[in-house]
C-alpha cells in the first residue's frame, strides 16, 4: 500500500494536511478501501469542503481528524467538522482540555510518547517545543514508507531530532527569515514569541536540521508554514540551498493552495 499526502493550505491563516493510503499505484478512487485522515483543520466548514473538493474529496471520505495543538490556524474547523460529519478526533489531553475545540462526540485521547494506529497507518506523535498546552507533531508510516510532519516548533530538540530520521517525505516548517521578522510591523512581543524557543522555526533552523538529519531515503521535501509577512519562497530557497541538490522533489506549500498530492509508492521504488 502506498501513502499519498496533500494540503488544504499552510500558514498562519489555516492549516490542514490530508494523508491517505493508495491501494494500488494507479488508484485514485476514494471509494475503495483507502484510509484518509486530516491532520488539523484551520478553516471553516465551508472553506474546508471547498478545499477538499479540489482534491476530489468530501469530509465524509475522512476516517479521522488528528490534531497537533490548539492554535486557531490548526483547530478552527476541527470541532464543527467533527460534529457535522461524526468524525473521531485524535488529540492529546492537554490540547483537548484547552477548551478551544468545543464538545466532541468521539474523542480519542493520545499520548505524546505512545504511537497509535488508524487502520493501515502507524502514527508516532512527537512532543515539540511550542507555546501550546500539549503540542505534538506526527510521523505517519505505512508499509515501510515514512512521512514526517514537523511544523509549529521553536527549536529542534534532541527528542525531535531523534524521531525525524530516515523519512521518505518530510513536511518541514520554514516560518520566517530572522531579519524580515526583526524589521516587520509585528509588535515586539509577537516578534519575541515567533522567533523564540517556543515559537516557530526560521529558515536557518530548518535548513540546519535538514543538513543534520539522515536524508538517504528522503525523496520529497515540502517547505511549509511559510510566513507571508516575514518570509518568501526565495529566502527559504537560499537558506536550503546546500541540501536541496540531494532531494529529488521540493515543494513550497502555500496558504491559498496548500500543495497537490504527492505519493510515496512502494511499487516504483526509487533508491537515491
Ligand atoms: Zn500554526
Ligand atoms: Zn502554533
Amino acid at each position: 500500500m502506498a501513502i499519498a499526502f496533500s494540503s488544504l493550505g499552510s500558514g498562519s491563516k489555516g492549516n490542514g494536511t490530508v494523508v491517505r493510503t493508495l491501494v494500488s499505484d494507479k488508484d485514485s478512487d476514494v471509494n475503495t478501501s483507502s484510509t484518509i485522515v486530516l491532520i488539523d483543520c484551520g478553516f471553516t466548514i465551508k472553506e474546508t469542503e471547498r478545499r477538499l473538493a479540489r482534491l476530489d474529496l468530501t469530509p465524509s471520505h475522512l476516517d479521522a481528524i488528528i490534531v497537533t495543538h490548539e492554535h486557531g490556524d490548526h483547530i478552527k474547523g476541527v470541532g464543527p467538522l467533527a460534529r457535522k460529519y461524526n468524525l473521531p478526533v485524535y488529540i492529546t489531553a492537554g490540547t483537548f482540555r484547552s477548551k478551544k475545540i468545543g464538545a466532541l462526540d468521539d474523542v480519542r485521547l493520545i499520548h505524546r510518547y505512545e504511537p497509535f494506529d488508524i487502520n493501515a497507518f502507524h502514527i508516532t506523535p512527537v512532543a515539540v517545543p511550542h507555546d501550546a498546552s500539549e503540542p505534538a507533531q506526527f510521523i505517519i508510516e505505512c508499509d515501510n514508507k515514512r512521512l514526517g510532519i514537523l511544523t509549529d516548533l521553536g527549536n529542534i530538540s534532541p527528542h525531535v531530532e531523534m524521531h525525524y530520521q530516515s523519512c521518505d517525505a518530510l513536511i518541514l516548517e520554514a516560518n520566517h527569515d530572522p531579519a524580515m521578522l526583526a524589521s516587520s510591523a509585528y509588535p515586539f512581543s509577537l516578534k519575541q514569541r515567533v522567533g523564540g524557543a517556543w515559537g516557530h522555526l526560521s529558515n536557518q533552523q530548518a535548513a540546519r536540521f535538514l543538513e543534520s538529519v539522515d536524508r538517504q531515503k528522503l525523496q520529497h521535501l515540502v517547505v511549509a508554514h511559510i510566513s507571508r509577512q516575514n518570509n518568501s519562497v526565495e529566502l527559504a530557497q537560499q537558506a536550503f540551498n546546500d541540501v536541496l541538490a540531494s532531494i529529488k522533489n521540493v515543494v513550497y506549500a502555500c496558504q491559498d493552495d496548500g500543495f497537490d498530492w504527492i505519493s510515496l509508492s512502494p511499487y516504483n521504488e526509487q533508491i537515491s
